[in-house]
């Protein structure tokens, strides 16, 4: 018997169109299981790994947070469609071509996707075991990316649901308060488990900015989109950003003591994640995924490099130089 709630059920943008949780499951089970190890995406950050191992070992938050959050996403999804636009064929149509492609790249059921009226440059995913994901754009960034980027914004959320992080998220959300009414439970945590939860945050937006790339038209636009993020303006001028010093500034953002604000942030700093996308763009795994989007010369690293050379750029605190 299903139990789950199906926010496309007797929706007319979606009628006729198989989004439910079932189908959902089904799609995931029936995925191409060559670029998984021991169940996870190849492609995955070495970090994001190691610190879910470590979140798992906190007593009872990965099962408590699974029962509240079914619960509070349900209830977050009500509020979104009502002050929201859900994607279909006829409206957003673009935004919805662009989620079923993501989808279909990395194997995964495709996720509803609503445009949010909020003018901040975001988007994010809310998931659970029992409801089909759900990625929520805001019109901010609808109205500043081009397609290109904005498919890899989508990609990147496709990516969180292909990670499964949804139950980390939640338990994020539970902790932080996000999630409404799951405040005080930040006080049944040390502050090395929040910590935890933060450095394992950053670490999890570089994987995802890798699924952004093996979804992608084009490599160039998913490091774009931090470009933008970093730079913020509405006017593509992303050539203008350099990387070697882009580089520098790492290299003084490391010792300052702006990494202070950096260890209480969910993202890595969009510099960080445009060198961690830079390096990705030559990591030989990307073009066993998309072997159509490599160009002759190119010199590629294997995966243990890259996630190597992404470990030096986004650990907030400077690495010693023989890592
Ligand atoms: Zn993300």
């Amino acid at each position: 018997m299903d139990t789950y709630q199906n926010i496309s059920a007797g929706n007319p943008v979606l009628d006729g169109i198989k989004v439910n949780f079932g189908e959902y499951v089904a799609r995931m089970r029936s995925r191409d299981d060559a670029h998984r190890i021991n169940g996870i995406p190849d492609y995955a950050f070495a970090m994001d790994l190691k610190l879910r191992e470590e979140i798992r070992k906190i007593p009872f938050f990965y099962s408590l947070s699974k029962k509240v959050a079914v619960h509070a996403e349900a209830r977050y999804r009500q509020i979104l469609t009502a002050s929201s636009v859900l994607a279909g064929p006829n409206q957003f149509g673009d935004l919805y071509e662009m989620t079923q492609d993501c989808a279909k790249r990395l194997g995964i059921g495709s996720p509803n996707l609503y445009v949010l009226h909020d003018q901040s440059v975001n988007a994010f995913t809310y998931a659970s075991d029992t409801v089909t994901p759900t990625i929520v754009v805001h019109s901010g960034m609808v109205e500043r990316m081009t397609p290109g980027e904005l498919k890899c914004v989508i990609g990147h959320e496709c990516g969180h649901v292909h990670n499964e992080h949804q139950v980390y998220m939640s338990i994020y959300n539970l902790i932080s308060g996000a999630l409404s009414g799951a405040g005080s439970l930040m006080q049944l945590l040390s502050t090395s488990s929040v910590f935890l939860f933060l450095q394992w945050s950053r670490a999890a937006e570089v994987t995802c900015d890798r699924a952004a790339m093996i979804c992608s038209d084009n490599i160039e636009d998913a490091v774009n989109v931090n470009k933008k993020l970093a730079y913020g303006s509405f006017i593509n001028r992303e050539e203008e950003v350099d990387i070697e010093d882009l580089r520098r500034q790492l290299d003084e953002l490391s010792t300052t003591a702006s990494v202070f604000t950096e260890i209480g942030s969910t993202h890595p700093a969009s510099i960080r994640r445009v060198l961690a996308s830079e390096a990705f763009a030559h990591c030989e795994l990307l073009y066993r995924w998309r072997p159509e989007l490599k160009k002759p010369g190119m010199v590629l690293h294997t995966k243990e490099e890259t996630d190597a050379e992404c470990e030096k750029y986004t650990a907030v605190f400077k690495q010693s130089e023989k890592r």
